[in-house]
């Protein structure tokens, strides 16, 4: 059985006298993430979790063998909110799945075709058992009716796992603490976002609090949130118009300082953290 202390960093008065043995039991297999389809493969021991499902379903699978994922395995779908990157691929998706669907009422609600389909409702904060794992959802702040963010453990494991939000609300920053892999949202560079091409409006959509979260908010939390026994920091949700996998990577490596490695999700190159 595995032995787990995980200590945040933010208490390094006591750094080195914890025990940390966190066994490697999920995994996590990017699909696609980013402002055009958004859809994770959370993998655990007895089975496998998707995250949102923004990608047709012929680019769903062919991703998932190009990694080499049984989509066999999966016995849920948990959506995070409604936005069409995350859900467009739902309805195909659904109509050939046995397993159960997820999402919050504000999210099944908030789009018309969402509202026809089988999901299973729950309330941010709530805690779910799917595939063998421990999920815990959270609230997120984004500009739809209810957002929430994932939270993953099983045999002392845990992945954490937080896009779509223009603030780290107390529920993610609580939850998101000390994970093995945390997949958090690193947006945008501000400069880049203000100089841009967006116009005005969209620019203030992202910056605000139910927009987006930039490099700079994400490394911001890093230290707050990783421990001992965090290996991979993966940067989520990359705008191309707005920011560059460089600067996303050497913001987020400058806020570790050599603590965890980082990897950067993409749009259209599928990878898996393990
Ligand atoms: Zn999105
Ligand atoms: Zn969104």
């Amino acid at each position: 059985m595995a032995i787990t202390y995980c200590r945040t960093l933010a208490s390094a008065s006591t750094r080195g006298a914890m025990l940390f043995n966190m066994d490697a039991n999920i995994h996590l297999h990017i699909l696609a993430s980013g402002s055009k389809g958004n859809a994770c493969v959370v993998e655990g021991p007895r089975g496998s979790v998707l995250i949102d499902c923004g990608l047709s379903r012929r680019a769903l699978f062919a991703r998932a063998a190009e990694l080499g994922i049984d989509m066999g395995r999966v016995q849920a779908l948990l959506l995070t909110h409604e936005h069409s990157d995350h859900v467009s691929g739902v309805t195909v998706f659904a109509n050939r799945f046995d397993g159960g669907l997820y999402a919050t009422a504000g999210t099944v609600a908030g789009r018309s075709y969402l509202k026809g389909l089988r999901f299973t409702t729950f309330a941010p904060g709530d805690e779910l058992e799917v595939a063998g794992m421990r999920v815990r959802t959270f609230h997120t702040s984004h500009d739809v009716a209810d957002p929430v963010g994932f939270c993953f453990e099983c045999g002392g494991d845990k992945l954490g796992y937080c896009t779509d939000t223009g603030v780290l609300t107390a529920e993610a920053r609580e939850a998101l603490r000390s994970c093995r892999i945390l997949a958090l949202e690193s947006n945008h560079d501000v400069n880049m976002l203000k100089t841009g091409p967006y116009p005005p409006f969209l620019q203030a959509r992202i910056l605000g609090k139910g927009g987006h979260l930039s490099n700079d908010q994400a490394a911001e939390a890093l230290p707050s949130l990783i421990c001992d026994g965090t290996e991979t920091v993966v940067a989520m949700h990359l705008s191309e118009k707005n920011n560059m996998p460089s600067i996303a990577r050497r913001t987020l490596e400058a806020a570790l300082d050599g603590r965890a490695k980082v990897v950067i999700a993409a749009q259209d190159a599928p990878k898996s953290v393990l």
